[in-house]
């Protein structure tokens, strides 16, 4: 899996730093994380094809993490995009996109299906799980995590011994079903093993609130967003937006094994400012930039 960083500041677009936006592929479908402003250019510049998105996942209704998302549908519907796209996000957004919609004017053929969600398990295929969790920001605002399920391997030096060749009967004991082969049954354990599933949740906006904490518990990859260092926590408070330390707090708190900060103010000219606060609480963390990728 990659996951690519499309835009890392906060609030206003900077000469470097595009809008809140990351994008995570999978087995060729890219699963979108919030659309700020200009993403599809963005999308451009890291060489990805936004035909292939499947699901887009929108933390809130904030601007800087939805001003991307018409001219995106838009572009979508142009291109005969085939699929349904779904959009995943806290309640309200169904009005919010359908009044989005309906004020450009546009022939849209695009098949989208909105789903308001709150918490819990969201989304599941054979493959993967989408949890979400409220926050505590000035609107509606979730955490989501993307989980990938563990999976069996063929431990071929097994399968050998056994005779097995590569086919259909190697396939259905990777899928954990026993198998009737040279007149005996197989089970899967004989002949496979276990490839850990990941783990990456994502946390903006927010206050520190226990349920980011939950969210991210046993986090491979915990992504969120530091706007202010401890100097402005009360500004941090009003705004209800976090520093670097809490959010290295939640990293620590919920046993992540990495932390990336994203979502970073134009305020700070030198970013890390805030690296070295959260590094303090949290040694595994590194700042996000535009176009920097991650292979989990
Ligand atoms: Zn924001
Ligand atoms: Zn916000």
């Amino acid at each position: 899996m990659n996951l690519t960083f499309l835009g890392t500041s906060c609030m206003v677009p900077t000469k470097d730093r595009a809008q809140t936006a990351i994008v995570l592929e999978h087995k060729g479908e890219l699963l979108l994380f919030d659309s700020g402003e200009n993403v599809q250019r963005q999308f451009q510049l890291a060489d990805l094809k936004p035909t292939r998105i499947g699901k887009i996942f929108l933390t809130h209704w904030h601007g800087d993490h939805v001003l991307g998302l018409p001219g995106l549908l838009q572009t979508l519907s142009s291109q005969e995009y085939s699929d349904v796209l779904l959009i995943f996000g806290p309640p309200g957004i169904k009005e919010k996109i359908n009044v989005m919609m309906g004020v450009f004017d546009f022939d849209n053929r695009l098949k989208i299906e909105i789903h308001e969600v709150k918490n819990g398990r969201i989304y599941e295929n054979s493959e993967y799980e989408i949890y979400a969790a409220p926050l505590k920001h000035r609107v509606p605002c979730l955490a989501y995590s993307f989980v990938l399920k563990d999976r069996l391997r063929i431990d071929l030096k097994k399968a050998s011994i056994l005779g097995l060749k590569p086919g259909p009967v190697m396939g259905k004991l990777q899928k954990g079903h026993p198998v009737k082969f040279k007149g005996r049954e197989i089970k899967p354990e004989e002949t496979t093993y276990v490839v850990k599933g990941k783990k990456i949740t994502f946390v903006f906006d927010t206050l520190p609130v226990k349920e980011a904490i939950s969210i991210a518990k046993g986090s491979d990859l915990l992504i969120t967003e530091a706007v202010y260092t401890s100097e402005l926590e009360e500004k941090a408070h009003e705004h209800k937006h976090l520093t670097a330390k809490q959010a290295a707090l939640i990293a620590k708190e919920s046993k992540s094994k990495q932390l990336i900060l994203t979502h970073l103010s134009p305020r700070y000219k030198d970013k890390t400012t805030l690296l070295k606060e959260a590094k303090i609480v949290f040694p595994k963390t590194q700042l996000a930039k535009d176009f920097m990728k991650i292979k989990i």
